[in-house]
């Protein structure tokens, strides 16, 4: 049985920077693998825009070619994949100038749901949103997809929320995070909000602490022009980790629709306590295995941007208080390995004795490389001699426990692809959002700016600099290990 496909309406989806990268890795397979689920509807349009002199034909090859590239074994199917470019076009537009609109408007239709993706790069946000609507092409109910970064600051991420709002509402703006669209993610809020098990113990009282992990083992090669003005604190942590740390944190919103939810995830950032410069650690992989250095990979000698990130936060709230979140992220460590991990305390007290050994409940949830649950639980080690205590875990890997039900489920991109067709915002980011987030890592840059902090080196393919250790153990505790 494969899961159910839910229908929706006839569209046109224009991706502007259809030539580039992540249209080719990511927008196009998620469009085709949708397509081969049935919800790319007949008289729907994908159309690449970007500012090359492309005919459709080149275009549906070059589509073709990253469908076999990135789209996975459906993507080998060259019926399919001629069938789903059927829907694909081309118009060369210049989003800074003035060729290439009309041509544009002229492949639309007027009564189908229209969306334009702007996979381009953030200079060119506001002259794609004045662009459409100087050339007529916006509804009411035309959406766009605005891509990360949204900003660099607290002051650009308003300046660019002041330019999108002169030309759209805040219910057209769809703003990505592709964590939100995983399905563990969301699974998050489902075991939440759709157990009674866990929400009773889900506080200060019977947690401990919470980690939140994201390592990568890829370096910045490629990206270090980009990564170099960046680093681990605005690429990840000021959208991705602190997406997590919302939904983990933020109270059970009434129903789950946009606003209740995104309501309830600004109150957790808004009460995030400032990051006291003790409680954050940051730091650049060294060369390693014929591996450049971070430093090499941006060309930069001198670099003081992080690679790595590791900070403690407190949520200053009554459910929170004095519990600390554990944030860490980084490139080329051991293992690519996402997850969250809520650690519970100790039993009040212990009735077997100092021998029999005490062990903390462990719910983890993991992102990547493979979705699923555990939980740890504490039972009698078997046999003999005595009374000894081991965890084990009740583990739920989504392949194994869902099996074909997993079949037509949508990858990050593809269910936020969807949503957006269907014009629901639950998991896309409001403008307060983001503006709270980055008002809350403004700070700890601007710190490390006027203190001229330089990242400690760490070893590639280890476990990010020994300080982030250090500041675990000065709390009597220890980072989960990276699972290899
Ligand atoms: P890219 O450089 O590979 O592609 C950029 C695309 O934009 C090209 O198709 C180019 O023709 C088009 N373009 C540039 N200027 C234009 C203009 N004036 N008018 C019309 N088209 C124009 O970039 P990318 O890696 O695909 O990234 C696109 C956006 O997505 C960026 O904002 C990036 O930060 C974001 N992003 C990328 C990734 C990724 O994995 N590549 C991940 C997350 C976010």
């Amino acid at each position: 049985m494969v899961s159910r496909i839910i229908p929706v309406e006839t569209f046109d989806l224009v991706v502007f920077g259809g030539t580039g990268d992540l249209a080719k890795r990511k927008i196009l397979p998620a469009l085709f693998k949708r397509f081969c689920f049935g919800q790319v509807p007949d008289g729907s349009k994908v159309v690449g825009a970007a500012r090359g002199e492309l005919s459709t034909l080149d275009y549906r090859s070059l589509v073709a070619q990253a469908l076999r590239e990135y789209g996975g074994e459906m993507a080998q199917d060259s019926e399919k994949v001629s069938a789903f470019c059927e829907h694909v076009d081309y118009v060369a537009v210049d989003a800074r100038g003035e060729s290439g609109w009309t041509e544009l408007a002229d492949v639309l239709s007027p009564d189908v749901v229209r969306a334009f993706y702007f996979s381009v790069g953030p200079g060119v946000y506001s002259d794609l949103a004045q662009g459409l609507q100087r050339h007529g092409l916006v509804a009411d109910d035309t959406r766009i997809v605005v891509e990360k970064p949204f900003g660099h600051d607290l002051e650009t991420a308003q300046a660019l929320n002041r330019e999108l709002a002169q030309f759209f509402n805040e219910s057209q703006i769809y703003r990505i995070d592709h964590y939100l669209g995983k399905e563990t993610v969301q699974n998050l809020m489902a075991v939440r909000f759709g157990n009674m098990l866990f929400e009773p113990l889900w506080n200060a009282q019977y947690i401990d602490h919470i980690q939140i992990t994201v390592a990568e083992t890829v370096g910045v090669a490629g990206r270090g022009g980009y990564y170099e003005k960046s680093g681990a604190m605005r690429d990840m942590v000021q959208n991705h980790l602190m997406q997590l740390l919302c939904l983990i944190a933020m109270e059970p919103p009434a129903q789950f629709e946009p606003d209740a939810v995104r309501d309830e995830k600004l109150k957790v950032i808004r009460a995030l306590d400032s990051v006291q410069p003790h409680h954050i650690v940051r730091g650049q992989y060294t060369a390693a295995d014929g591996e450049m250095s971070y430093r090499e990979d941006v060309d930069n000698p001198r670099s003081k941007t992080e690679s790595f990130v590791a900070l403690k936060c407190l949520v200053n709230n009554w459910r929170w208080a004095g519990t600390p979140f554990y944030l860490r992220t980084g490139k080329r460590l051991s293992a690519r390995d996402s997850e969250i991990t809520v650690v519970f305390k100790d039993t009040p007290h212990s009735i077997f004795g100092p021998e029999a050994g005490q062990h903390r409940n462990e719910l983890s949830i993991q992102l990547q490389p493979n979705e699923g649950i555990t939980l740890n639980v504490t039972i009698k080690e078997p046999g003999p001699g005595g009374m000894r205590l081991i965890n084990v875990p009740l583990d739920m890997s989504f392949a194994e426990a869902l099996g074909p039900k997993l079949e037509g489920t949508s990858d990050a991109y593809e269910r936020l692809i969807m949503d957006v067709i269907r014009g629901n915002q639950t998991l896309f980011m409001r403008d307060d959002e983001v503006e709270a987030a980055w008002a809350w890592t403004d700070p700890i840059i601007q710190g490390w700016e006027a203190r001229g902090d330089v990242p400690k080196p760490y070893d590639a393919f280890g476990n990010g600099p020994d300080d982030a250790d250090v500041m675990m153990r000065r709390d009597g505790r220890e980072w989960r290990g990276l699972d290899k």
